[in-house]
């Protein structure tokens, strides 16, 4: 019989920490620790493979699951010497969610569950305590009703309101027990009203309803949305895990907080959390009252702290990771409900890595690991310039909140998360701000540059989201008074009002809101950044280029890290005078006459005035790369994307170059065509025009030739692009070698240098063998590859791949293949062309020079199909480092486990 339900308590567990697949992160972690002795209350998870069935069978159970369930609850029965129901001594559930990648909040939990009207009697009489009793009740059915039922929270919530101003009370802990106890009867009613029917009674039937409830928020939207901008795929769905309930909530002696092992902002090996005295979990994650430091407990509670503390060493040693840990402290004994590996901001991850293989915790393989691609992207938080004069900063502070995720953010305040998107979609920069976020608001938070919140601690939603974003986040910032009515905020500090649209700058590192828009700058590299990519530099075998048309970006690319140029395209240099912008028409105007030209001889002189600015930008890009290879590459684009296209300007040019207007227009008719991505441009144009490319060559070789003489080291590599035949290549590789040559020869120095191609059609990867006659180096122009493998036009293709990358429409791809390579059928041609050019020419130099280069997965295909480099744009380059490390480190650990 399938086994679909895994039980736990008292020391021992059906399944550990490493079933995460089967169990989810929730019900692993518990079997972990229930495993390692730790005090977890028993209980019993049902699989996420249930979840699987449930939505592959029309929303159904698999039929030997009730038997399990039921089995199980006399287990856990028995575990905790109470019974669910019991009118003398209750046995009371919580019912929560948890599927293999952490989804903070994203799906339902509902607790006490077992109570009613009898039940409850009882659990006042065991905890002498009737205050807690109702109050446990009534918040069993708020959930049960809206989370089960799907009632509205706002009617519920106001039922609350009004009881509580009815008896004169502000806080939810000056509630006596009748206020709970009428407000469970005015409850009781509203759900007869809407669900036609009583409250259920029987903990058996609630306990169903709850399972459903879970399994259902599976795909709620929230979820998916959350899903869909984590990139979350492949998982089966979520598990259930009931567990015996523990209180935080009977009284002063009891509490219940959410601590991390290392400081999850900053990395530093501190213990770090909040605490809640007199409070249930869900007070301390929903930021509905601001906890206390963790170091409060100490002083509160010193012995429970320092088991905790104990329980602290054990986890981080246990899991060799920065664990995320809830826990209960009920009449001072101490619970543990979940560990979890710890969401932790780029730079933490960064510093624990680098921390955590120092203690020999783990090894440097394992540091390279724990950090991930995104994490780099998102290391460079920015910072408010600090030539911002201080004063006028002071004077712009509208607010002090808690620092919840570091970094400055700059935007336009939205109140709503889909204005938010609203907004984001026409390109505005928004900052979401709200009293406090709840998990439907992930999309606004999404696309937001920072989120604020005026209520809420460090472990709040807000927080925990934006830190495993690395998005700035300030919460807590209670002295706002917001108000969604009329989308306006007011500072109680002085009084300013801020409304929709208004400009805010929030720095997240000091937890400070500030009115207006402040210039932001990005920091310097960490040292743990440096320590860790160094590790990084020692393991992988991929070299790592960058794309650069520019000496600043080439400098730039250095810096972090690049070790050449893999593509320099020259073609930007013909808009641009990246030098002296403000010369830019020059040669502009240069490249128009060379094409407007109607024969040769005026199309070289024009090509001549081109000459030397060429010449100066290859200059200063062999300067910058001193000692590294530079890839440029020979014009590309086709030629009416230089000229003007409406009447106006070509009437300007054709006054400019003294010629006629008409013949401006009609040559711009000429050079119209129906498929310019498929027609006369990359090395076509030097098949027609010979002369564009011995001027560009004869710029690279000149400039080279007069850095080799400055005592720059200059390794030119001349490719040709959009290449498909191998005489073709032949052609243009001889009349690149006539130039140079002669040059050289004249110069009389030794210059070496490369001639060869890209790779951007299924044809030069097919014949590739032949290609690789005349080539010296093969780069995949993955660009043009995937949209020429593909039929689909890069420039075009975004309108509609949204609904093959969406798993609720088609979900044909898993992401844009032009973002990430699509490695099955794309993949297959590189792998071909890599084996067939190797054939014949064993040393063959290969790299890939498309923006794959600078995706982590295509980086680590790169690495596999076996490439000698990747390319990528500068701030791209140490993400591509990164994955070029960890695949080798992931390949190790795959050979290891299948020797096994
Ligand atoms: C490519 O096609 O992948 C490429 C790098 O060239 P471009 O993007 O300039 O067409
Ligand atoms: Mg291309």
């Amino acid at each position: 019989m399938k086994k679909w339900v895994y039980f736990f308590g008292a020391g021992k567990a059906e399944g550990d920490g490493t079933w995460r697949d089967l169990l989810g992160g929730k019900g692993a972690g518990l079997a972990e620790m229930t495993r390692i002795g730790l005090p977890v209350p028993a209980g019993f998870t049902i699989s996420t493979e249930t979840c699987d069935y449930f939505y592959k069978n029309g929303k159904k159970y698999p039929s030997e699951l009730k038997k399990q369930v039921v089995d199980n609850v006399a287990k856990l029965e028995k575990a905790a010497g109470k019974k669910l129901g019991d009118p003398k001594n209750p046995l009371l559930v919580s019912v929560r969610s948890g599927s293999a990648r952490s989804m903070p909040g994203m799906m339902e939990t509902i607790l006490n569950l077992g109570l009613n009207d009898k039940s409850v009697r009882g659990l006042a009489g065991v905890t002498k305590n009737e205050r807690f009793a109702y109050d446990a009740y009534r918040r069993f059915v708020q959930m049960y009703s809206t989370v089960v039922m799907g009632m509205s929270k706002e009617d519920l919530e106001h039922r609350l309101r009004s009881m509580k101003d009815r008896l004169g009370v502000k806080l939810d802990t000056d509630v006596p027990a009748n206020g709970w106890k009428e407000l469970v009867g005015e409850y009781k009613a509203y759900f007869k009203e809407k669900a036609g029917k009583a409250f259920p009674d029987d903990p058996m039937e609630q306990l169903w309803g709850a399972i459903g409830a879970v399994f259902g928020s599976w795909n709620a939207e929230k979820a998916v949305t959350y899903r869909r901008v984590e990139k979350i795929t492949g998982l089966l769905g979520t598990a259930v895990n009931v567990v015996q309930m523990v209180f935080g909530n009977t009284g002063d002696n009891s509490g219940t907080g959410v601590c991390f092992t290392r400081d999850p902002s900053s990395g530093e090996k501190i213990f770090y959390g909040d605490y809640l005295t007199n409070a249930q979990g869900e007070d301390v994650v929903a930021g509905i009252r601001t906890p206390v430091h963790l170091t409060e407990l100490e002083k509160i509670m010193p012995k429970a702290y320092a088991q905790l503390e104990k329980v602290r060493a054990k986890l981080e040693k246990h899991y060799k990771d920065m664990q995320d840990m809830e826990f209960t402290i009920e009449e001072g004994t101490l619970y543990m409900l979940q560990t979890r590996t710890g969401k932790r901001t780029p730079a933490a991850a960064f510093r624990i890595a680098m921390d955590m293989t120092n203690e020999k915790l783990i090894t440097k393989e394992e540091a390279i690991l724990r950090v991930k691609p995104e994490d780099i992207e998102r290391l460079f938080y920015p910072v408010i310039d600090a030539k911002v004069d201080k004063k006028s900063l002071e004077s712009k502070i509208l607010a002090h909140g808690i620092d919840a995720v570091p970094g400055a953010a700059v935007g336009k305040v939205c109140f709503t998360a889909a204005e938010a998107e609203e907004w984001a979609a026409r390109g505005e920069k928004v900052i979401l701000v709200r009293r406090e976020t709840s998990p439907e608001d992930v999309g606004g938070m999404a696309v937001a540059q920072g989120i604020l919140t005026a209520t809420g601690g460090k472990t709040s939603h807000a927080a925990v989201v934006a830190r495993g974003w690395g998005k700035c986040c300030i919460v807590g910032a209670e002295t706002l008074e917001i108000d969604y009515k009329t989308k306006t905020m007011k500072a109680s500090k002085n009084g300013r009002v801020i409304k929709q649209g208004d400009w805010l700058t929030l720095d997240g590192s000091q937890g400070i809101v500030y009115a207006d828009q402040m210039p932001l700058v990005s920091p310097e590299f960490p040292k743990a950044y440096q320590t860790v990519m160094k590790w990084v530099d020692e393991i992988r075998q991929l070299r790592v280029r960058t794309n650069a048309d520019t000496p600043q970006d080439a400098r730039k690319a250095r810096e972090f890290g690049a070790e050449g140029i893999g593509l320099c395209r020259t073609e930007h240099m013909f808009f641009t005078d990246f030098e002296h912008p403000e010369k830019s028409h020059d040669r502009q105007l240069a490249i128009q006459e060379m094409i407007l030209a109607n024969d040769k001889e005026t199309r070289v002189k024009a090509l001549d005035k081109l000459l030397p600015f060429q010449r100066r930008d290859f200059v200063g890009i062999f300067k910058a790369m001193d000692g590294l290879p530079v890839t440029i590459r020979l014009i590309d684009p086709p030629l009416h994307e230089f000229v003007p296209h409406e009447r106006a300007k070509q009437e300007e040019l054709a006054k400019e170059l003294g010629i006629n207007a008409e013949t401006v227009a009609r040559r711009v008719e000429q050079l119209h065509e129906a498929n310019p991505m498929l027609g006369h441009r990359g090395c076509r144009l030097s098949i027609t025009y010979p002369e564009i490319l011995e001027m560009q060559v004869r710029a690279i070789i000149e400039g080279a030739i007069e850095c080799q003489k400055s005592g720059v080291k200059v390794l030119p590599e001349i490719m040709i692009p959009l290449t498909l035949d191998k005489k073709e290549m032949r052609i243009l590789e001889q009349a690149t070698r006539r130039v140079a040559d002669e040059l050289i020869k004249k110069a009389g120095i030794k210059l070496p240098y490369l001639v060869g191609t890209m790779i951007e059609l299924p044809r030069a990867a097919l014949l590739a063998d032949e290609i690789a006659e005349p080539a010296e180096f093969f780069s995949f122009g993955t660009n043009d590859l995937t949209q020429t493998t593909m039929g689909l036009s890069r420039d075009d293709a975004g309108r509609f791949l949204p609904d093959y990358v969406d798993e609720k429409k088609a979900g044909v791809f898993a992401g844009d293949p032009f973002q990430t390579l699509d490695q099955k059928g794309v993949g297959m041609l590189i792998r071909w062309g890599i084996e067939k050019g190797r054939k014949t020419r064993p040393k063959l130099k290969v790299g890939i020079c498309g923006e794959h280069g600078g995706d982590a997965d295509s980086v680590k295909f790169c690495h596999d199909v076996g490439m000698d480099y990747v390319s990528a744009s500068p701030f791209r380059v140490p993400i591509s480092r990164l994955a070029a490390a960890q695949v080798v480190v992931e390949n190790k650990q795959k050979a290891k486990s299948a020797k096994k």
